[in-house]
């Protein structure tokens, strides 16, 4: 189990966010190394995972690009050291000024999510007397066997290009001034840790890049999105997700042609089990068959276990070496789905213990709300103590 510096931990005032950026540099060294292994891989860093300035401007000190989904992702992304070059920008639904800030800052990529969208990118880019690049997010109608809100891949959901107009809107981007286009785009789920998954994506690609091909289309750049799950159930057992697996199962099946640049975007994979929510036990409650462990982080500070049913291992960091006891750990929020875990042995807990819910450095402390008028958690290093 990982060992916590309690003494340094009960300085704060929790609930708060705690992020061991050893490991975070560990995996960001790793991942540089697995994708050094192959041939034009270029790793961005998605922005929405966690956007804890610090934590920016570490991934982006060791070089990865970055991914961003909403205008305000593209400033703290400039704003943490992420050269505009290497910015890539999803999302359905852009705006005209964030669309003008990616323009005027000369980001790499917009991630083109329609034919609507496209019209109005070419508008702003020749008010702008300015070409933007620009790849298409082609919604690949791949499964991907994770939870159903976090399935972003299929025909029936709202991203990306439908296959069957993929010609039609290359065509159309291949007539527009003020349009580069330079590539396709994918992004099928979150939280995948199947393989297999990522293999019928490649597989996807090829037989897209066959048919354009045919038609006398090159593709100077496939981005395959993220999406590449951690272990929730054994934080300590694998803290550093499974990298080399990942990118070599896309070499294994993708044909990538000649000069071509192949991009990941990766969130979770990157920030998501160097994070722990620190929380303090506030009440030990006896209800009528079972014990509420009751703390005082709630669906305010990490939403995903009420979201998402998601899985977070819960440690009791002031008695370690307890004798396990089982609780409910819920909440302070006026929710019933208020709650972190059922039925959960954990060393036996007190008034006051500190508690570390794991895995929580990805979607954790960026989708935390004033809901019940609370304050937003705090994000905190070693350096902060
Ligand atoms: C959320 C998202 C990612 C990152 O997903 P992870 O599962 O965190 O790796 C990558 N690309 C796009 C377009 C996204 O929306």
């Amino acid at each position: 189990m990982a060992t916590f510096p309690i003494q340094k931990l009960s300085q704060k005032e929790t609930p708060y966010y705690y992020y061991d950026t050893c490991l975070l540099d560990e995996t960001l060294d790793t991942i540089n190394a697995e994708a050094k292994k192959h041939e034009g891989y270029c790793v961005h860093y998605a922005v929405k995972a966690n956007a804890n300035k610090k934590i920016l401007k570490r991934i982006a000190q060791k070089g990865l690009g970055a991914d961003c989904v909403s205008g305000n992702e593209v400033k703290a992304a400039l704003e943490a050291g992420f050269p505009p070059e290497k910015i890539v920008y999803a999302g359905v639904a852009k705006k005209d000024n964030e669309i003008l800030l990616g323009i005027d800052n000369g980001i790499f990529c917009f991630n083109c999510e329609s034919v609507e969208e496209l019209i109005v990118i070419q508008q702003l880019a020749a008010q702008r007397g300015k070409k933007a690049r620009v790849a298409f997010r082609i919604n690949p109608n791949v499964g991907a066997h994770t939870h159903a809100n976090i399935t972003t891949g299929l025909a029936e959901n709202k991203f990306g290009i439908p296959m069957e107009d993929m010609e039609k809107v290359i065509m159309l981007s291949r007539d527009m001034p003020n349009i580069e286009f330079i590539g396709l785009h994918f992004h099928i789920g979150s939280q995948i840790l199947e393989m297999d998954d990522f293999k019928a994506l490649a597989l996807r690609v090829n037989e897209l890049q066959d048919r354009l091909e045919k038609q006398g289309i090159t593709v100077q750049n496939i981005n395959v999105g993220g999406g590449l799950g951690i272990d929730y159930n054994d934080p300590d057992a694998h803290p550093v997700p499974d990298f080399a697996s990942y990118f070599e199962t896309y070499t294994a099946n993708m044909k990538q042609r000649e000069g071509q640049k192949v991009h990941f975007e990766l969130g979770r994979s990157v920030v998501g089990q160097m994070g722990s929510l620190i929380t303090t036990t506030i009440y030990v409650k006896k209800g009528t068959h079972k014990e509420f462990c009751i703390v005082d982080a709630g669906m305010t500070d990490l939403i995903r276990p009420a979201l998402y049913d998601a899985h977070h291992e819960i440690q009791n960091i002031s008695n370690p070496e307890g004798v396990k006891k089982v609780y409910d750990v819920v909440g302070p929020i006026c929710e019933s789905s208020d709650v972190f875990a059922k039925a959960y042995a954990m060393s036996e807990t007190k008034r006051g213990d500190l508690i570390a819910i794991r895995s929580a450095g990805a979607y954790g402390e960026i989708m935390a709300s004033q809901y019940n008028c609370r304050n937003l958690p705090a994000g905190y290093t070693e350096e902060d103590f």
